[in-house]
């Protein structure tokens, strides 16, 4: 059967969809698919709305259609009322994905895994998405995924170890560990152990050049933890949701964190690592965001040495307790409030940049593109999450080479090859 693969929202989907894809014979678009799996989101109103958006385009074409994600967990009559929609399977069965589609008995299908081969990348990307963990045990006020992904879970530190080996035989050079909220991963096993001990064991088991952490909660991290960014292999680049940079909002929004907490944890990265790109989400417009509260969080926001930000206008979803609270800030006003953020965030993410003009850092190709004077115009990423654009005469892809960062460009850094690994 030939699948095609879809997916919205957050880093963890990406990953889900990359175990499963290694189960199928996969086809690049949707129209010579005999299925379609779109793996669906609800973090807010407009992915959930593009959710709906992918089911549908994924129906006209008359392949079979499944449905699996936070979205369809949440609707799912909603979601298995579509067009074209054959089936539904919620966030609890998730994990087993491929067996219930491929009518395979889940145990069977553990003993006897059709590839196990983590793809580095399916949509041509020479990065591994991993998952360690999945669910949630807080309660953000404003949050629909701990509902709808459930408890915090692990994944165990072997299997994990399988996944990264697996990866790295299919030719990946750097691996993203994954989750809903990476910093409990270990907290829920048997003795509890904490990631400081999932990563220690992974540099020394694997010779894997790149780990990169996906989006991590500012709590549950030791300075034990941080110290382990002193070993080259590790990507420095923290995506740190901050939310708000207001103390009351924080408090509202349930968050286990103080700004102070938030700026020391900033202040430890940097330290270790000069480098360090940290990156972050903002909410503009939270239930009772008054105009102290929001100036409250413009002063944090340009006191922090940020990388850039995604800026939400905040959006009620459905069963938390945001969405009832009094107060809903009106959505020009959260328009407004979310333009300004994003300004700041652009006018970071430049001076982020150009700070490392004239500086020398290991890239990793990821994608390249004939240009019209005939080269080949490539994309790459550094350890600290910098964008690099150069010319090559023939296609890179997967390597990693050392650049000389020479400029920006229409919002881009361009380099120069040093040294070819
Ligand atoms: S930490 Fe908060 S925002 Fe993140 S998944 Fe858990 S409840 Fe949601």
């Amino acid at each position: 059967m030939k699948v095609f693969f879809d997916t919205i929202g957050c880093r963890l989907n990406q990953a889900e969809i990359e175990r499963y894809a290694a189960q199928f014979t996969l086809v690049p678009d949707a129209g010579s698919a005999d299925m379609v799996i779109v793996n669906t989101c609800s973090v807010t109103a407009a992915a959930a709305s593009d959710s709906r958006g992918k089911i549908r385009s994924a129906s006209k074409n008359g392949a079979q259609v499944v449905v699996t994600g936070c979205w369809s967990t949440m609707e799912p009559e909603i979601a298995s009322a579509m067009d074209g929609v054959s089936l539904v399977v919620p966030n609890e069965k998730k994990d087993s994905l491929p067996s219930i589609v491929l009518g395979i008995e889940p145990e069977i299908f553990d003993e006897e895994p059709l590839k196990r081969i983590i793809l580095p990348g399916i949509h041509a990307r020479t990065r591994a998405f991993i998952k360690i963990q999945d669910g949630c045990d807080n309660h953000c006020t404003f949050c629909v995924t701990h509902l709808v992904r459930g408890k915090s879970r692990s994944v165990g530190k072997e299997r994990v170890l399988r996944d990264v080996l697996a990866a790295i035989n299919a030719g990946g050079r750097e691996i993203v560990l994954t989750g809903v909220n990476l910093g409990a991963w270990g907290l829920d096993l048997d003795p509890a152990v904490e990631l400081a001990d999932l990563i220690e064991f992974l540099l020394c088991e694997t010779d894997i050049p790149r780990i990169r952490l996906s989006s991590l909660e500012s709590w549950n991290l030791s300075d034990r933890f941080l110290r382990l960014w002193e070993n080259p292999r590790m990507c420095p680049h923290f995506h740190l949701p901050l939310q708000s940079g207001s103390d009351s909002v924080l408090k509202r929004m349930a968050r286990r964190t103080t700004l102070a907490e938030f700026r020391r944890l900033v202040e430890t990265a940097i330290s270790i690592v000069p480098d360090f790109a940290i990156t972050t989400d903002v909410i503009a417009g939270f239930p009772g965001e008054t105009d102290t509260e929001f100036a409250e969080t413009l002063e944090f926001i340009r006191s922090i040495p940020f990388a850039g930000g995604h800026v939400f206008p905040y959006s009620p979803r459905p069963g938390t307790p945001a969405a009832r609270m009094k107060d809903q800030v009106p959505k020009a006003i959260q328009k407004e409030r979310a333009k300004v953020l994003r300004d700041i965030f652009e006018q970071k993410t430049e001076q982020f940049e150009t700070s490392f003009i004239g500086t020398d850092k290991d890239v990793l190709w990821e994608s390249s593109q004939l240009s019209k004077d005939g080269l080949y115009e490539t994309h790459g990423l550094s350890g600290n999450y910098l964008t690099v654009t150069t010319k090559f005469s023939t296609p890179v892809r997967n390597r990693i080479d050392t650049v000389r960062i020479t400029g920006r460009e229409e919002g881009k850094l361009t380099g120069k090859v040093l040294k070819i690994s």
